[in-house]
């Protein structure tokens, strides 16, 4: 097996043809006129990302911000691989008022749904001298309702939240200008000429299969499974003072026709009591472990649950948080 394909690209058309039409089939992104390049994860993609929109001959870095909460990925390997184009800088906000009139080059994450949070996130941003990458990871209609085809300039999407497959490791990203495709691509032959294709033929195996059936059984399957745990967990919690969870607003799916309630990646918890202000302890002490707040540059008050994990790992929590939530009611209750 060599590194390339027959046409010397280390990119199967193949798959590729098979990811355009699987975006037209959804409708959550618009690939045409589009140049799509593949990573080993998005987490390479997103290194590629930062590396292309990155001025190479500015005298100051681009500074990579991102709205709190935010994936923790994007400062660590922000910071990992800073060098004298890039620098990570934290939160996008303070810098709302400032794009107009300052000169300094910005990189934006809109992650959309939001991880740790679920929310749909726009970019804050908006100048001449900001780009941004939009991790669109979880806009698959299994964790949110598909409001229209995203067509944002540098789009990112992976396998692991589409199919599960996780350590396949395999991401895209859909691109518009050919400039920042073709420094994303000199990247990716750099950094590892390209990604396996062992991972690339599994990756066209996984998305023949969901186009067979023009994708609704994995997507029906995936969104009952998602919203009856959303619910389970909402019902657990109800009758809590102590927690709470985000609000996520239901919207129309292009994708089933319909207005659909939100079902989640992840819960984003909140511990309410003035006290508690180590949320992560609160919940160990139970026997249950998120990731902390302070991981997505949040308060401690916060913990982020995953509710992708197997059933058997989804039971358990909600059993735990059924003990603590009727401890809460024996209290005040005085039993
Ligand atoms: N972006 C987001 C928002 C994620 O949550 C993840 C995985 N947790 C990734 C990117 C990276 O995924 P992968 O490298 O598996 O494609």
């Amino acid at each position: 097996m060599s590194y390339s394909y027959n046409d010397k690209t280390v990119i199967s058309k193949v798959l590729e043809k098979h990811i355009r039409k699987l975006h037209s089939l959804v409708g959550n992104a618009v690939t045409e006129d589009r140049f799509i390049i593949f990573g080993t994860g998005s987490t390479q993609v997103i290194s590629a990302a930062v590396h292309a929109l990155s001025p190479d001959n500015a005298s100051s870095p681009a500074r990579v911000v991102a709205s709190i909460p935010y994936y923790s990925l994007y400062r660590e390997q922000t910071d990992y691989f800073e060098s004298m184009h890039f620098k990570f800088e934290g939160d996008a906000s303070p810098w709302i008022n400032t794009t107009n009139t300052s000169s300094t080059n910005l990189i934006e994450f809109v992650t959309s749904p939001n991880n740790p949070d679920g929310q749909l996130n726009k970019a804050v941003l908006h100048g001449p001298y900001v780009k941004a990458i939009h991790d669109l990871a979880y806009y698959w209609p299994h964790f949110t309702p598909i409001p229209a085809p995203a067509d944002e300039d540098l789009m990112t999407f992976t396998l692991s939240k589409l199919t599960g497959h996780a350590g396949t490791r395999f991401g895209w990203a859909v691109i518009k200008k050919k400039s920042v495709y073709e420094r994303m691509t000199m990247h990716m032959e750099l950094n590892t000429m390209g990604v396996s294709r062992d991972s690339q033929l599994r990756a066209l195996k996984l998305l023949k299969v969901i186009l067979e059936g023009k994708g609704r059984e994995i997507f029906e399957f995936g969104y009952k499974t998602m919203k009856a745990r959303w619910e389970i967990l909402n019902q657990t919690l109800s009758l809590s003072n102590r927690f709470s969870l985000q609000k996520i607003p239901p919207q129309y799916c292009t994708f089933f026709q319909e207005f659909r309630e939100s079902s989640p990646a992840y819960a984003w918890l909140k511990c309410e009591r003035e006290e508690e202000k180590d949320c992560y302890a609160v919940l160990k002490a139970a026997n249950i472990i998120g990731r902390r707040g302070y991981m997505f540059s949040a308060e401690d008050r916060y913990v982020r649950l995953s509710m992708i994990k197997s059933r058997d790992d989804f039971d358990a929590l909600i059993e735990r948080l059924k003990e603590l939530v009727s401890e809460e009611e024996s209290v005040v209750k005085g039993t």
